[in-house]
């Protein structure tokens, strides 16, 4: 299934159901801009390589273009669409003043030197810096994009515009213009999201079984979080396999011996399983926190979980949502589950705006209040339509973004395509 079909078909859903304004629906199926562009890297070996890149631009109705940049092997354009597609729903969704945006590099993260990665990410940052800052589009990292290379990326902008732009990408290091509490953004407001969800139909963490799909940056965190919240953490996998153990273990020791050993695998907690065997064992939740199209046609018959909590952009593709929804299976949508990652990034961008930096309580507490918030909203909308979380959550976004476009004008949502290779 193709990542921006599926984006596609659940924005259809949810217009049909809310009788949205075909107009609206019809603008925000494209984006506004799309940037592709090919960077010439000098590698340590002294051959110059060169690699695919693109920065799209979805929609800037109710603020500056917002996303990641992740830089994978396969990095495709209708990947980085459906993904730039679902960040202006999420921000959306999470009343955050941004629109949607995405970027990518084609390349092989794992297997190039430090050098080679901070000399690709200044060539991106010299192909798009025309087109993003401060107040227009403000990108982050996503997957195999690090703290270490937002750094790089603002260092470089910087450079390039004559002034210290510490608000053009977010998800820095604290020492240059980080926020307290981004690392643990994403997964932390899905625990936020969860806890919330569970209190309202008088489920507990003490007893309740954990499997967590990937063991990056919102995966890690997150199955560090809802163990020391009183989750058992039965399972976890990454790239090279999985880890089970239905008596539970401790992911701060599998975290530990990951960065010793390179795998979830290699640890002793839990025995190894195949990378796409863990999401059919037993448990009660399942977070999703590897990439997109996980859960398909191929596996969903043997998913066991009760609740999915979508920490990965676009995980279960629609006939899968469909089927397990119909199974009575509760899943919190990727732009509703990891929508704290984009809402500690917009704080990150208000303390560099304002060169004033807050406290970790007080990230966490706006955090949790505005998470809840946008919860609250998805079911109370689901509780009118009578319709999935997912459907709700696309709702709660269409009702503010089509708002805005009737505000603004039918000229608000600028279509060009730049294409510079
Ligand atoms: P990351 O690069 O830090 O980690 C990705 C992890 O997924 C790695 O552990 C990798 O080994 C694992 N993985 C890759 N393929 C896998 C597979 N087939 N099976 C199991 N594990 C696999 O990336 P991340 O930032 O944690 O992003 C993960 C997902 O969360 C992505 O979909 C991303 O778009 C989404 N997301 C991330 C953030 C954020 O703030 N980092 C915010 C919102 C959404």
């Amino acid at each position: 299934m193709n990542f921006y079909e599926n984006t596609l078909k659940n924005m259809n859903k949810a217009a049909k159901i809310m009788k949205l304004d075909q107009e609206t629906l019809d603008t925000l199926s494209y984006p506004q801009k799309t940037l592709m562009v090919n960077l010439q890297v000098r590698m340590d070996s002294g051959e110059m390589k060169y690699f695919e890149a693109y920065r799209v631009q979805h929609s800037e109705l109710r603020g500056p273009f917002k996303g990641g940049i992740r830089y994978l092997p396969n990095v495709d354009l209708d990947e980085i669409k459906a993904l730039a597609t679902e960040m202006t729903f999420k921000c959306a969704v999470a009343g955050i003043p941004y629109g949607g945006g995405k970027g990518g590099v084609c390349c092989n993260a794992k297997e190039m030197s430090k050098g080679e990665l901070e000399r690709l990410t200044r060539k991106y940052v010299q192909a798009v810096y025309q087109v993003i800052g401060p107040n227009h589009d403000i990108p982050a990292p996503d997957m195999y994009t690090t703290p270490q290379i937002m750094a790089w990326f603002m260092d470089e902008y910087s450079r390039l515009v004559n002034q210290y732009s510490p608000g053009v990408v977010t998800g820095k290091p604290i020492e240059v213009g980080g926020s307290l509490g981004r690392g643990t953004a994403t997964a932390q407001g899905g625990a936020y999201v969860l806890e919330e969800y569970m209190k309202r139909h008088d489920m507990k963490a003490e007893g309740t079984t954990v499997i967590v799909q990937g063991f990056g940056n919102a995966g890690s965190f997150a199955a560090e979080i809802l163990h020391s919240m009183g989750f058992t953490v039965v399972g976890v996998s990454d790239s090279k396999g999985g880890l089970y153990n239905e008596k539970g273990m401790d992911p701060f020791c599998i975290v530990k011996s990951k960065k010793e050993k390179g795998s979830v695998t290699n640890c002793d907690e839990g025995k190894a399983v195949g990378p796409m065997e863990i999401l059919e064992k037993p448990c009660d939740i399942l977070v999703l926190a590897a990439m997109e199209n996980q859960v398909t046609e191929a596996n969903m018959k043997n998913i066991k979980a009760k609740i999915i909590l979508e920490l990965a952009n676009g995980p279960t593709i629609a006939e899968a949502d469909e089927y397990l929804s119909k199974q009575g299976v509760v899943i919190i949508p990727d732009i509703l589950a990891n929508s704290g990652g984009v809402t500690v990034s917009y704080f990150e961008w208000l303390q560099n705006q304002q060169a004033y930096y807050w406290p970790l309580e007080e990230v966490e507490v706006k955090l949790k209040r505005a998470i809840i918030e946008a919860l609250v909203r998805i079911l109370d909308l689901q509780n009118e339509h009578k319709c999935t979380l997912r459907e709700a959550a696309y709702i709660s976004a269409f009702d503010r973004l089509d708002k805005a476009l009737k505000l603004r004008g039918s000229g608000a949502h600028l279509r060009c395509k730049v294409y510079n290779k």
